[in-house]
């Protein structure tokens, strides 16, 4: 029996070494379970070696021999250190000590160890089997019971959190050590103590306390907390990007009003007309942040609708040679004959990746030419075609170096001579997201101080090849549409409600404002409307929650139309399913207005 308990300690031995081996080649993270663990792989080593040595003084010297007493007594000391560095671990897992009870422990384990050392023992041996008895063999009985009890009170206190992986250490001690006494008392010269204390360490080491398995969970947590962190600025941006538009919608809103009055000063209305310049920049600004917000967030969705390409490149146009201003550029347009009538995609981030390739080059380019050219590969049989968009420059270029960094968000190049240009380095960053999203590319050729050249590549569905009669997307902001007609204004800001009463007034509509849900709800009782206008973020009763209940009126069929400073989720799509007809954002664009106003009160 002596002979098999050895060959199990020293086979533990080895297995163990190569166990202390693995876990220190390996990155640890600095933690107390994992230094209990560590302190207890230490241990549980060190007594397999004193049994092992053990086994060996014996039979050299015999039981009574001074080294084999020191051994003995080693051994109690051994038990006792492992029952209270186990014990401490479970009651460390349990309640979440603070790092100042792992000293104290320390402290006390060192000083009754010494006292354990001290004790008398006795031992037995009878030529196969050996083992000690006495006061400090009893003493360290009723430690190990302690510990067990101390170790049930754990297990009933964190009962739930049992399954957890961090308990099933604690669990096969409990089963697998009432087994081992069990097994003892029938075979009481088998000391199993030993290999069932290294069976333990080897499940700690594959639970918690293995470093790999130690270092996922963090990561687990890191990315759970850096999840949160992402959500959190999500909404932050939403929330802010509603602050900065609703008081650009009143900048906007009134400096467009100046500029339509005669009895200004032309010096006044150029004032104004830089106001309105600069508040675009800034709402750009502010679209950009949200934009790559809603890429990150994976927020932002494909919707596609139909249009004319013809008449979308066009418009792309003029809105891009302003920014040219007085620079000696030449700019042309050329789009291949083949260009199908109409398609059908996202034309809104199609319009947004070309006006971003258009606005650069325009930006950095300072005298030649720019040109802007759309070819397509039409493929009947199956209906697509494919979009092949370039927006070449004379410009500054982009050196070779720096081409990598182009996409990437934040990033500006050429610092110092871009000093003098507003950007903030998220253009190209969205272009390439939006392109990617719908599946199409985008590449750069560029040569430095000599020019770039920006291509997109874009599969759109065919419609129709027949190029439509008319142009719907050009529209003149028309004041003499329908006057008269009575319009409500619904919106808890004050400033507001006056932009609003301004961007109005030329129309001649009998304008009615309610300043919140309660009081448009008391309005309908009385009159009657032809158009609302309603703000969605309003106190108590907010936009949505006022329209359902207006919905509840029997009979009640004025269109209502959503305006919202909360473009984050601002699509079509959330508006028109809450229930709203349309729906427009602040800052009011007066052409979507008028387009607006001309669709509800034909
Ligand atoms: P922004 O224009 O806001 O700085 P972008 O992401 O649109 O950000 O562009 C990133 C950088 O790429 C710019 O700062 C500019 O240095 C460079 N760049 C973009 N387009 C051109 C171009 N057509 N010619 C030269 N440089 C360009």
């Amino acid at each position: 029996m002596g002979l098999f308990s050895v060959a199990l300690s020293f086979s533990a031995l080895l297995f163990l070494l190569i166990v202390l081996i693995v876990f220190n080649s390996k990155k640890n993270i600095s933690s107390t379970p994992l230094r209990i663990f560590s302190s207890m792989l230490i241990l549980t080593i060190v007594g397999l070696g004193i049994d092992v040595l053990g086994f060996i003084t014996f039979k050299a010297f015999g039981p009574d021999a001074i080294i084999n007493m020191i051994i003995s007594r080693l051994y109690c000391v051994f038990y006792f250190l492992w029952g209270f560095s186990f014990t401490y671990y479970i009651i460390y897992l349990t309640f979440k000590l603070n790092k100042k009870f792992t000293n104290l422990a320390k402290i006390i384990a060192s000083i009754l160890a010494i006292i354990i050392f001290l004790l008398p023992i006795k031992i037995f041996s009878d030529g196969t089997s050996t083992y000690s008895y006495g006061l400090g063999v009893t003493v360290n009985w009723i430690f190990s019971f302690v510990f067990v009890l101390i170790m049930f009170y754990c297990l009933i206190k964190n009962f739930k959190q049992i399954t957890k992986k961090e308990y099933i250490p604690l669990l096969v001690y409990l089963v697998l050590g009432t087994i081992v006494i069990i097994i003892q008392q029938i075979y009481p010269r088998l000391t199993l103590m030993l290999f069932f204390e290294s069976i333990i360490i080897y499940v700690m080491y594959n639970t918690i306390e293995n470093p790999d398995v130690r270092m996922i969970e963090e990561l687990n947590l890191a990315k759970e907390q850096a999840e949160k962190a992402n959500k959190a600025k999500t909404d932050f941006l939403s929330n802010m990007s509603h602050e900065i538009r609703t008081p650009l919608n009143a900048i906007v809103g009134f400096s467009e009003c100046m500029l339509d009055r005669d009895d200004l000063t032309e010096e006044t209305k150029g004032f104004a007309k830089d106001i309105v310049d600069a508040s675009n920049n800034l709402l750009e600004i502010v679209n950009g942040i949200l934009d790559i917000s809603k890429i990150e967030a994976n927020k932002m969705e494909i919707i596609p609708k139909e249009y004319n390409p013809r008449e979308v490149f066009n418009s792309l146009c003029k809105l891009v040679i302003p920014r040219i201003e007085n620079k000696p550029i030449d700019f042309n347009f050329t789009y291949s004959d083949d260009l199908p009538g109409v398609l059908k995609g996202d034309v809104s981030k199609v319009k947004q990746i070309v006006l971003n390739l258009l606005t650069n080059a325009a930006k950095y380019t300072d005298k030649g030419e720019i040109s802007f050219n759309v070819n397509c590969i039409n493929r009947l049989d199956t209906k697509t075609c494919l979009l092949y968009i370039s927006v070449k420059d004379t410009g500054r270029g982009i050196k070779k170096e720096n081409i990598d960094k182009l996409f990437n968000k934040f990033e500006r190049i050429d610092e110092d001579r871009n000093t003098t240009i507003e950007g903030t380095g998220l253009g190209l960053a969205i272009t390439k997201s939006l392109a990617e999203m719908m599946g199409g590319r985008i590449n750069v050729f560029s040569k430095y101080n000599e020019g770039s050249t920006f291509r997109v590549y874009l599969e759109q569905e065919i419609i129709s090849m027949e190029v439509p009669e008319g142009n719907t997307e050009e529209i003149e902001i028309d004041y003499n549409l329908h006057p008269g007609k009575k319009i409500l204004v619904v919106d808890d800001s004050k400033i507001n409600i006056k932009v609003a009463l301004n961007i109005l007034k030329p129309y001649n509509f009998n304008v009615v404002t309610a300043e919140s849900g309660q009081e448009t709800l008391d309005l309908m009782e009385k009159e009657t409307f032809d158009l609302i206008l309603m703000d969605i973020m309003m106190p108590k009763m907010d936009g949505v929650e006022t329209l359902n209940k207006l919905k509840e009126i029997p009979g009640f069929n004025i269109p209502v139309v959503a305006l919202t400073a909360d473009a984050i989720e601002g699509t079509d799509e959330k508006y028109k399913n809450a229930g709203f007809d349309d729906y427009l954002s602040k800052p009011i664009d007066r052409y979507l207005l008028n387009k607006v106003l001309d669709k509800f009160l034909k």
